[in-house]
């Protein structure tokens, strides 16, 4: 593991710089940036305050292989930048999945008969996110026409009670999806479970790691799971993090205090007496079109900066 990437690492631009690189791809909550019926979001007049749905890629140059991390209302276009820095076609070579929630992975559907018929695409997904694609349509289709398979890929033990209706996984080893460049683990993290379950990912390049935590409950109930976020970031180079809302006064006339996700406040000052190269490790994403840090020239954009931490943007490319 090495220490924080140098800013300059954001600025490369030729794929050829490294072996294995990361690229965000989305950095938006699901309903994405504008949101519909939100009709005076200025984004619908200016496109560049626009932000695709949450999504990661990343490309392994020497295999000329491509991993999709989600697959969001944005697939198309997010599938058609993965491949344009790859300099491929086609579709992945692997879909990461984190949960059943719609902007997670609903561009699905775009690999199927209606679209671009693709053949066997692997899906990693946790395990009763595997159960709900194979057996709840229009999804069962993709599976039974072949365009996707369901891989085998389970979360950990883990040591909350299993809540009711959910499989049992504490005798299931940990399954991961390994190269000879590139190592994908699935972390189990506390989320609403409607469909299924919900996990973050840990992605271990040649030479650094990177978290990948779109959608979490709460960083207390993961704690009570077993696992700390401070941990977390003290044992990996990058991690992206939940940023659905920057504080409790973001939605006007709600009580936000019975609506899930960590404040960026809250993120931010959990890790305020971190040192700089630790801070520095955190990456905003997934954020609401609420969110005022989806403005590059937003006070609470500021903030963020100022104390250290990273907001991810679309484009952002960094070497594994
Ligand atoms: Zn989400
Ligand atoms: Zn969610």
């Amino acid at each position: 593991m090495i220490g924080f990437l140098a800013a300059a690492a954001l600025q490369m631009t030729a794929a050829e710089q490294c072996d294995v690189e990361l690229v965000v791809l989305g950095v938006g909550q699901d309903g994405g940036i504008p949101q519909i019926n939100v009709q005076a979001d200025p984004a619908w007049e200016d496109e560049s305050l626009r932000h695709r749905v949450v999504s990661l890629g990343v490309v392994d140059h020497e295999s000329g292989t491509r991993y999709l991390f989600e697959a969001t209302p944005d697939f198309r276009e997010q599938v058609h930048d993965l491949n344009a820095i790859a300099g491929t076609s086609g579709a992945p070579d692997g879909i990461f999945l984190t949960h059943a929630h719609i902007g997670h992975y609903t561009g699905l559907m775009f690999l199927g008969f209606e679209s671009m018929s693709a053949d066997n695409v692997p899906v990693f997904a946790p395990p009763r996110m595997q159960d709900f694609l194979t057996n709840s349509g229009p999804w069962s289709q993709l599976i039974a026409y072949g365009n996707i398979r369901v891989d085998e890929f389970q979360p950990g033990p883990r040591p909350h009670d299993v809540q009711p209706g959910e499989p049992d996984y504490s005798e299931n080893p940990i399954q991961s999806m390994e190269t000879s460049r590139l190592r994908v683990d699935p972390l189990h993290v506390p989320h609403r479970r409607e469909f299924a379950d919900t996990v973050g990912y840990r992605i271990q390049g040649p030479e650094i790691s990177v978290i990948f935590i779109p959608d979490i409950d709460s960083w207390e109930e993961w704690a009570e799971w077993g696992t700390r976020i401070e941990d977390i970031v003290m044992e990996n180079d990058l991690v992206y993090v939940d940023a659905t809302f920057f504080d409790d006064h973001e939605l006007p006339g709600r009580d936000m205090s019975a609506i899930p996700h960590p404040r960026v406040t809250e993120t931010m000052d959990l890790f305020q007496d971190y040192p700089d190269e630790i801070r520095q490790r955190i990456r905003f994403i997934h954020y609401n079109h609420t969110n005022p840090i989806r403005y590059d020239d937003s006070a609470e954009t500021q903030e963020v900066l100022e104390r250290g931490y990273r907001i991810a943007r679309e484009g952002e490319r960094i070497c594994l």
